[in-house]
Formats: C-alpha cells, structure tokens, sequence
C-alpha cells in the first residue's frame, strides 16, 4: 500500500517554529520601546514624525513578514495535482535526485525549472531559494520579493532605533544646559526661567528632570539603562538582518538563489578536497620513488642535504609519510 506524507501548506502550519514566537516578541518589545519611551522623551516638534515614520516602517515589517509566512510558494503543478502530499519514500537505487528532468519522485508530479523539494515542507517550491526558519516557511520565487522588502524595513528599523537610542543616551550626559534633544532637560530650564522670573520663589531643593517611560515619570536610571539596553538590542539586530540582507545583495549580483550558492560552495570546497588529495597522492608517489632510486634510509645525511625525506626501505617502518 502506498504511504503518502502530508505537506506543509504555509509558515502557519504545524509545527510552529519557536524563532516565530522571538520574532513576535522583538517586534512587540521593540514596538513598546519606541512609542513609550523614546518618543516621549523627544522634543514635542519631533514627536509626530517620531511616530509617523515608525508606524509605516513597522507596518511595512508586519505586512510583508505575514505574506511571505502566510504565501504558498509551492510549484503550480503541485498545487493543482489530484494526489496530495508527498510519497514516503524514493528509490535511491533508481533515482539519485528528488527531481530529475523537472520531475520530483517525492511529489510524484511534473515541476517547473528551477522548482526544488524541500524535505521541511515536504513539497516542490517554485524558484526554490530557501526554507526560511524565521518564516517558517520557504522562499520562493512567490514571495522573495516581499522577503526582500521584509529584511529592508527589518534594517530600517533597527537603523533608526539604534540611532535614536544610542542619541538619547549620550544627550543625558551632553543636553542639559541645552534641552534640545531630551524634552525633560527642556521642560526643567523652561521651569527654571519661569521660576526665577517669578517674585514668589518658595521651593528650596534643585528641581530634576522628569525622564517618562509608558506615560509615567520615572527615575532617570531607568531611562538610562532602558536606552543603553535598547542600544544593544537594536545593534544585534542590524547586524543580523544587514548580514542575510547583504548576502542576498551579493546574491543578486552574482545571479544566483541561495541553494545555488550553497550547491557553488560545496562543489568548490569538493574540488579542493580533491585537489589536495591528488597533491598527496602526487607527492607521495614522487617519494617513493626518489626513495627507491636513491636507497635512503632514515637517518640519512645525505638525504637530508638532498632534500629527500627520510625513508627506510623496511616495510616494518610504518612512519613513512612526507611532511606536507
Ligand atoms: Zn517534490
Ligand atoms: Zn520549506
């Protein structure tokens, strides 16, 4: 009896992978961070644009990471075949390939050039270029480019959280005779000037700027540590999303898809692998030969002056190799 497995259908589909629920959780951290604790702090003029520009990048993020997780990227011939799923296993015996001549074995469907099985999904995927372990999903020609336009605002993002942060963290030590930057200082010499303006002067103890974080004034360590920690975060994520977003750049450049780059990789670290192996066997056979001819034994100076390995004719010495 014929034993099919089922397919995957999109990044939904079950299992979940945990890096979802991280990607969730940064965005939503991130998110909260922004709007409840950078932008208050801002000067009042540039709090629009503060949230403006980050609510259409954001929304931006959350619109393509949900079409490249909810897509289908199967190859069409997949997906309007009678038998679904895929069959539980192929003869390696006959075929060496999942897909040979645009027909997969797995699929047991005729497929697109350029169309790969992934054993994740357990389908063909048009214009295979990877299964996305942060999608949950694979990259297909069918939602690349929204891939592409996920990592940019990812970038984008982080960019300008990054900066904002790393901004607002060094203005603690540097803006408080100015207030330009951090909207406490500005409030506190605004309240300075009116306070000694005024001919009721009550108060005795120095007033403080009133750093806010969710709406709340809080003590300016807090804004301080949260700002530095932010700095971090928003760094390991430039560097992680700049990184896949480069590689794909480069990618692009070259004209390849990202399983073509690992099959280029592999074919050239295997073409090494056996250029060093022929190197020794090369090398060796020169040695044994000179060896023969020669009659040097291990300890052999005149070997050594000519540059001929130590050897002994013995087949009881096993230590016989070249150095390399
Ligand atoms: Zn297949
Ligand atoms: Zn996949």
């Amino acid at each position: 009896m014929e034993v099919r497995l089922p397919s995957r259908f999109n990044g939904l589909s079950l299992p979940l992978h945990p890096l979802q629920f991280v990607v969730i959780g940064v965005l939503i951290f991130f998110s909260l961070n922004w709007f409840c604790v950078n932008v208050p702090n801002l000067p009042i003029a540039w709090q629009p644009a503060g949230h403006t520009v980050m609510a259409i990048v954001l929304l931006l993020h959350l619109v393509t990471y949900s079409i490249g997780t909810i897509i289908n990227p199967a190859d069409d011939f997949i997906l309007h075949k009678e038998k679904k799923g895929a069959s539980a296993s192929m003869d390696r015996s006959v075929h060496k390939h999942a897909i040979e001549n645009d027909f997969c074995h797995l699929c047991e469907s005729s497929v697109k050039t350029g169309s790969k099985h992934c054993y994740t999904c357990n389908k063909c995927v048009e214009g295979f270029d990877h299964h996305c372990i942060w999608l949950n999903n694979c990259v297909g020609q069918k939602n690349y480019r929204t891939f592409i336009v996920c990592l940019s605002s990812g970038l984008l993002g982080s960019a300008i959280l990054l900066a904002v942060n790393l901004m607002q963290f060094i203005a603690y030590y540097t803006d408080a005779n100015t207030g330009n930057i951090l909207l406490p200082y500005a409030l506190l010499l605004k309240s300075s000037v009116e306070t000694t303006s005024s001919s009721t002067l009550l108060t005795t103890a120095a007033p403080q700027a009133q750093f806010m974080m969710f709406f709340r004034p809080v003590p300016f360590e807090a804004f301080l540590f949260m700002t530095f920690f932010m700095v971090i975060l928003s760094f390991i994520a430039m560097f992680l999303i700049g990184h896949l977003l480069g590689l794909h750049i480069f990618l692009a450049i070259k004209g390849r898809t990202t399983y073509q780059h690992i099959v280029y990789k592999r074919t050239i670290e295997a073409e090494a692998a056996e250029r060093k192996q022929t190197d020794l066997e090369m090398q060796q056979d020169i040695y044994d030969q000179t060896s023969t001819s020669t009659g040097c034994w291990k300890d052999s100076l005149s070997c050594k002056k000519g540059k001929v390995y130590p050897h002994k004719a013995d087949s009881s010495d096993n230590n016989t190799l070249p150095p390399v």
